[in-house]
């Protein structure tokens, strides 16, 4: 599994910062555009994102290609209903070549593994004869959760903060986390002002609103 950045608003602090400045000053975005330095954007936008005034962050927008990485993935990923995706289709593109995701879990058990296996290659068999007989966007009702695809993802800022919050938390499901980790590092890099405190509860919130479904593991390798 690959996990890119492909393309993100420029300036995307700059921009997001006057903005909301922009709220509280006699002085239009525009100008103060050309009066942000980094010390004023920690002030500008660190200040509404500590409030929880979010809503100025939904200027930026951060685009991701997903690559490799299985249908039970993209099946939790497209519930996230604010962002914009381009998936491959088996409708058109022939999974004959197609990988498969093979859980941890399962590697680690022989019997089991030797099955998972058995049984991927049974299907990939049975795909390639249906293929040669039905259109491919029948013969792929045979395919596996496991079956690799790849996903690009548009989120703005807002969205990838709330998608972090419930993806990079212990309790999602382990490859999700896988993504959505790599997504964080990624945000970071690129906008560490608006994504520095970004991150599962634990993090963003400093406490775990789980109650008694809680993990008791903050990610503090993270904050
Ligand atoms: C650990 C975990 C386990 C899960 N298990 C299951 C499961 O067993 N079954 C299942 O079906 N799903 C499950 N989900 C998916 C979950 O229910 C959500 O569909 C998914 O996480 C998207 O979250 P969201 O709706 O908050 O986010 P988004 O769709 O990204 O929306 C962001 C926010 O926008 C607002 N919003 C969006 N659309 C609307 C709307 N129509 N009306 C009002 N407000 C809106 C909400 O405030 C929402 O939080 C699970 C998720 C996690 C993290």
């Amino acid at each position: 599994m690959r996990v890119t950045l492909l393309s993100y608003t420029k300036d995307a602090e700059r921009l997001c910062a006057s903005a909301a400045h922009s709220c509280y000053s006699d002085k239009p975005a525009s100008e103060l555009m050309d009066d942000w330095d980094e010390k004023k954007g920690q002030r500008w936008l660190g200040n509404p994102l500590a409030s929880g005034h979010h809503s100025v962050i939904e200027h930026a927008s951060f685009t991701f290609s997903i690559e490799g990485a299985s249908r039970a993935l993209t099946h939790q990923l497209v519930r996230h209903r604010l962002a914009s995706f381009s998936q491959q289709s088996q409708r058109y593109v022939s999974m004959e070549d197609a990988d498969y995701v093979l859980p941890d879990s399962i590697a680690r058990d022989e019997e089991a593994a030797r099955r998972f296996r058995e049984l991927m290659e049974h299907i990939w068999e049975e795909y390639r004869f249906l293929s040669e007989r039905v259109p491919k966007e029948d013969a792929r009702y045979v395919l596996p959760n496991a079956c690799t695809t790849n996903i690009t993802v548009t989120m703005n800022a807002r969205e990838l903060w709330h998608f972090f919050e419930l993806r990079c938390c212990n309790r999602a499901q382990w490859e999700l986390r896988a993504v959505a980790d790599e997504m964080l590092r990624l945000a970071r890099e690129a906008s560490p002002l608006i994504f520095s405190k970004a991150g599962p509860p634990c993090v963003s919130r400093g406490r775990c609103p789980e109650g008694k479904m809680t993990c008791g593991r903050p990610r503090t390798e993270l904050r």
